[in-house]
């Protein structure tokens, strides 16, 4: 479906400057996604960090013709001849104009999910519950903000049968934009936690704005038992829809739920809808599961899917898994696994994905894709899309598997593609025996067994894994973000291997969110980040007076700290013919620790850097040693004041602005007002707040499989030197973890424990080098099953309060033979 832009003009309410002749089937937000740039309309968003004006000539260049913008060029005619700039007040409001009115064409059914959480459950599983009878267009993995909305929104067409769209909200006042884009006929709210609730005045509060979804919808679907939730739900005044409440109490609930029996891999629900009962069989017992099954089952009935039909595919609902996967391939190869639904928006977007993370080494880009299925398209239509999105995205070899794929081959049109029926038979041929150093997207319908051919594919490690989320870093980022000024420079530290979560993929997350400055320990460190595309500006914290020579061929720019370390970064420099070179002065204000002395060095230090020219300070800074905690206030204030004596100092006698910086996590949100130029981000970055060793959006959460499951007999002993004697009988389990990994033998003889199946198990016996045994009495596990040693659910800090350390010492021990797997939304 497309719109000519005078089409687009008058929708959006807009001033047109230009007049190229044009028609618009994609928009976009950020300059980094575009794929179709002739029929894309680029909307220069502002927030408080960036603006999307700054894109237009970059995107212009690449064949953009057409934006929304509050400013146009003044440079227009000149240098951009043949584009069409459409002026607004609010280039927000104007794209979610813009996909409200895309929604006025539409009069079919519209699904609205809001709720704190399982929305993207309960959307993935309406999707598997109608795909088969109705074209489903959905919110592509959580696109369910005040941009993400009208994006989704966006991709409803002429196929589309039915909508079903997340609506995410953090504050108040958000819920109304997102009513009238959506327009939701039925709207839902899974459940109300306590997520996002500092933003609100009370829990009622946020429960209210929610319902503003539930405005004018046909129906409306909640939770009947959530007194909370009930209570709201009947105050709303404009409220016009059949209430379809589910309820485990109540008998006179439209949708009571009669019974729920769990077994051992399924729960069984029994419910009496509009006087009838059924039942289905959902394969799986958590609770989350199966509360979002009864907004499902509602919705779905309501869809005119009968019930015994909604028990089939109950039975078959997949589990849904959101995130990306980054990991190490064999052979130099990197794979991106994305088990999410195959359709074509996620494609899109695992694309976009690939495209996004720099690659030094210039690997090619290879996709394995099965047949996707989605109902609507012709299946011609649907195969000549994924070619152009290939050609578009930068897939250079095509691996089909499947009957419509090989069908459709001519669609594909890349000068290096390969069809096989299934996976056995690429598995089997040539072309699976050569893959080598190649970035390759795997992304295939479960019932292709894709899980075997990335098995076959991944680098074969320890069964012990750090899984890091990326988009957890991403949050934590934009919260400190939003303490600081949003002129403030942002230096993150990724040392010591980005506090263990590995720096070369959070770095590319990092610049991919145009962060200022990364810092690094050492000079090694530097070099690895640039060998794999890292471009932006990179510190050395502890630079090596040996290693000189690497930091200026790699951009490297170290800290100074010392009359010797100046002396002979200098002398290195002039060797090079080298002038200029950014360098970060230190002050020790405190510390003690490392720096120049803010009162007796500065006339010392002015002197030599200004009788040579091979070196430049780039910045100043120094070190809280407590903005942790309020009891050091004072000795902070003192701090910064002779931080300031010797820096101003320092700024005095050069031209050049020379940036300020000494907050670190604790301090950006403890003393805002010692921001200055910039400051330097470290844990909370990963997922902890300093000052009150609470979890943020966690990051890192180490696993372990369970090995072997034994029954110990009472007073028997576990472990080297008898430490545990064992007082029932028990059921011992060994994991494949030791403290050569990481894991702190303090934590021995049930001082501390993990998690199986969300159940605490306490270390028994003393942890060995590799293998650790723990106490599995009552729970219920088997061989293989999964172990948490800390993360999501069991935090960091839980483990570095038993053993009376710092996170930090926990998250960094974590060692180098421990595989990182990468996830991202
Ligand atoms: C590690 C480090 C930081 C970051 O500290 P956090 O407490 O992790 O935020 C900031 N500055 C310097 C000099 C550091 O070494």
């Amino acid at each position: 479906m497309t719109y000519t832009i005078e089409k687009v003009t008058t929708l959006i309410g807009a001033r047109r400057f230009g007049e190229h002749v044009a028609r618009i089937g994609f928009i976009l937000a950020d300059s980094r996604s575009l794929c179709f740039p002739e029929e894309t309309l680029f909307f220069a968003l502002r927030s408080e960090r960036n603006d999307g004006h700054h894109y237009i000539p970059e995107l212009y260049r690449r064949g953009v013709r057409n934006f929304v913008v509050t400013e146009v060029p003044f440079n227009r005619e000149t240098d951009y001849p043949d584009a069409n700039f459409l002026k607004v007040v609010d280039t927000l409001e104007a794209l979610q104009r813009l996909a409200e009115r895309h929604r006025d064409e539409f009069n079919i059914p519209i699904v609205g999910i809001t709720g704190s959480n399982g929305k993207t459950m309960v959307k993935e599983w309406l999707n598997q519950l109608l795909s088969d009878d109705l074209f489903v267009t959905r919110s592509p993995r959580s696109y369910n903000s005040q941009i993400g909305v009208p994006l989704s929104v966006w991709l409803l067409n002429e196929h589309t049968q039915v909508g079903v769209f997340e609506a995410g909200i953090s504050q108040v006042g958000e819920m109304a934009a997102l009513h009238d884009i959506i327009q939701p006929t039925i709207a839902v709210l899974t459940n109300l936690g306590d997520a996002h609730q500092e933003n609100f005045s009370s829990k009622e509060a946020k429960c209210k704005e929610k319902l503003k979804l539930f405005r004018d919808a046909k129906v409306v679907v909640y939770n009947g038992d959530d007194e909370l939730v009930g209570r709201c739900v009947s105050e709303l005044k404009d409220l016009k829809g059949e209430r379809l409440f589910w309820s485990v109490a109540d008998k006179r609930a439209p949708f009571f739920v009669k019974a729920i029996e769990k077994k051992a891999q399924t729960t069984e629900v029994t419910y009496i809808y509009k006087g009838e009962e059924h039942r289905y069989s959902l394969p799986f017992i958590d609770e989350a599961s199966v509360n979002n099954s009864f907004a499902c089952a509602i919705v779905a009935l309501t869809l005119g899917i009968g019930a015994n039909k909604l028990g089939e595919r109950m039975r078959q609902l997949e589990p849904i898994a959101m995130r990306l996967e980054v990991k190490q391939g064999r052979h130099g190869c990197t794979l991106i696994n994305d088990s999410y639904n195959s359709d074509i928006n996620s494609l899109d977007i695992a694309l976009d994905f690939m495209n996004r993370r720099p690659d030094h080494q210039g690997r090619r880009h290879t996709l394995v894709l099965s047949d996707i299925y989605q109902s609507g398209m012709t299946t011609h239509e649907l195969y000549e899309e994924v070619g152009r999105l290939c050609r578009q995205r930068g897939v250079e070899k095509f691996i089909g598997i499947g009957e419509e794929l090989k069908k459709h081959a001519a669609s594909i049109k890349l000068s290096e593609e390969y069809f096989f029926d299934n996976v056995d038979e690429l598995i089997g041929s040539d072309v699976f025996k050569q893959l080598h150093d190649e970035v390759i997207l795997i992304k295939g319908a479960r019932r292709f067994g894709f899980d075997r051919l990335t098995e076959l594919l991944v680098r074969k490690v320890h069964e012990t894994t750090l899984e890091v989320n990326l988009n957890a870093v991403v949050k934590n980022l934009n919260r400190y973000r939003s303490f600081m000024k949003p002129e403030t420079k942002l230096v993150c530290m990724i040392k010591a291997d980005a506090y263990g979560a590995g720096s070369v993929e959070i770095a590319k997350t990092l610049q991919d969110h145009r962060v200022d400055y990364l810092a690094v320990a050492v000079a090694d460190e530097g070099v690895t980040l640039r060998k794999n595309g890292i471009t932006s500006s990179i510190m050395i914290m502890n630079p090596e007076m040996t290693a000189f020579k690497t930091m200026f061929d790699y951009d490297l720019e170290p800290e100074v700290y010392s009359f010797r370390l100046l002396d002979a970064l200098v002398k290195a420099a002039e060797k090079e013919g080298i002038t200029g070179f950014p360098v970060h002065i230190k002050l020790d204000t405190g510390m003690h620790r490392l720096g120049f002395d803010p009162q007796k060095d500065m006339d010392e230090l002015i002197k030599r850097l200004k009788r040579q020219t091979a070196v430049i300070p780039r910045s100043v800074f120094s070190h809280f040693v407590g903005s942790d905690s309020d009891d050091f206030d004072d000795f902070s204030a003192r701090q910064y004041e002779l931080f300031r004596l010797g820096a101003d100092r320092l700024q005095a006698v050069f031209d050049h602005k020379i940036l300020f910086h000494m907050d670190n996590s604790a301090g950006i949100e403890h003393f805002p007002d010692r921001q200055m130029d910039m400051c330097r981000l470290g844990l909370g970055l990963y997922g902890i707040n300093p000052r009150t060793n609470e979890t943020l959006d966690n990051v890192s959460t180490l696993k372990t499989t369970i090995l072997q499951l034994r029954k110990v007999p009472a007073g028997d002993s576990v472990g080297y030197s008898r430490k545990t004697i064992l007082e029932r009988d028990s059921m011992i389990a060994a994991i494949p973890i030791g403290y050569a990994d990481g894991l702190d033998r303090h934590l021995s003889n049930r001082r501390g424990y993990c998690l199986v199946n969300g159940q605490k198990a306490d270390y028994v016996g003393n942890i060995c080098m590799d293998v650790a045994m723990i106490d599995v009495t009552g729970i219920d596990c088997k061989e293989g099953d999964s172990v948490e040693i800390f993360g999501d659910r069991l935090p960091v800090t839980v483990l570095s309060d038993i053993i009376g350390t710092i996170p930090y010492e926990v998250l960094t021990g974590v060692s180098n033979r421990v595989k990182r797997v990468y996830f991202q939304d």
